[in-house]
């Protein structure tokens, strides 16, 4: 009994040890050995590349568009990089490269007068101050047949400079302003109150991001406003700046206006959109097939 359970423990260990041995050397074991597959998302790990933080200021590389969305039309163009100038990285131009290429048509929307009087009723009710000016025209199609200057965007909040903005435009930007960039200053610290907002452009008859070529921007018809920065009573204005990663309440501020801007336009762009949007909030009412939003 006794010898032949001495002889089962040596059978055991010789067979053991070559084992361990072959393991400790790294003899490759059967491919389809056992794989712990409790967790089957991190089976392709070698390809899966690590977390990134959100809106990290990294990417200036635009997102684009489903396949099947018309092109990216009212994005201002992706700015090229800094150190090339625009010209050479046109499309192919004509021969004459020298001069600045004609601008291209853009078709300025046709205004319906009972829509107008609609549209500025809205903007009475949300408390608006403003005037209808005489039309603009520009080249290549640009302009406004009924431009407005809004003077308070909504009740108790003045827009400043003067503006030339379509009345769907300075709409949007009224409901904007009473329904998230409002409620947004009454959640800051201590008694905050919106006074004022401060754009850099509305009218402007130009291309995309002030490129040599291009598309035009929606600027050029009204359609689009920069947002620079916000005014209150009860502490100091907020500009648009890069704040990804700031962790403080002006980027929670600057987050959530921009982000609920998604709601009321159709094109929102703002800083680590590219360098040309690093100082404001560009947003727009373009209108694309299938309602698509461009909102970065
Ligand atoms: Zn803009």
């Amino acid at each position: 009994m006794g010898s032949r359970s001495t002889i089962g423990r040596r059978l055991a260990r010789g067979l053991a040890l070559p084992l361990i041995m072959a393991v400790c050397m790294g003899l490759d074991l059967p491919e389809n050995g056992p794989v712990p597959v409790d967790n089957p998302r991190q089976l392709p790990s070698a390809d899966t590349p690590p977390p990134v933080p959100e809106e990290k200021p990294a990417p200036p590389e635009p997102s684009s568009p489903p396949a099947d969305a018309p092109d990216p039309e009212a994005k201002d163009a992706p700015a090229p990089s800094p150190s090339k100038p625009a010209p050479d990285t046109a499309k192919p131009v004509p021969d004459t490269a020298k001069k600045p290429a004609p601008l291209p048509g853009i078709t300025a929307p046709k205004e319906d007068e009972t829509a107008l009087a609609h549209c500025e009723a809205q903007l009475r009710k949300l408390g608006a101050v403003f005037d209808r000016v005489e039309p603009l025209t520009g080249e290549n199609g640009c302009g406004i047949e009924a431009p407005y200057r809004i003077d308070q965007i909504v009740r108790g909040v003045t827009l400043s400079p003067a503006t030339q903005l379509r009345c769907q435009t300075a709409l949007a930007l009224a409901r904007w302003t009473g329904s998230v960039v409002i409620p947004a200053a009454k959640a800051l610290p201590d008694t905050v109150t919106l006074t004022g907002i401060n754009h850099g452009s509305t009218y402007v008859c130009r291309r995309r991001n002030n490129l040599a070529t291009g598309k035009m921007s929606e600027h050029a018809i009204g359609n689009a406003i920069d947002i620079i920065d916000f005014e209150f009573k009860g502490r100091k204005p907020i500009g648009i700046v890069p704040r990804a990663g700031d962790g403080n309440i002006e980027e929670a501020f600057q987050r959530a206006v921009r982000g609920g801007a998604c709601l009321h336009f159709t094109t929102v762009l703002g800083p680590g959109t590219d360098a040309s949007h690093d100082d404001h909030l560009h947003l727009d009412i373009a209108e694309r097939r299938g309602g698509y939003r461009l909102c970065e």
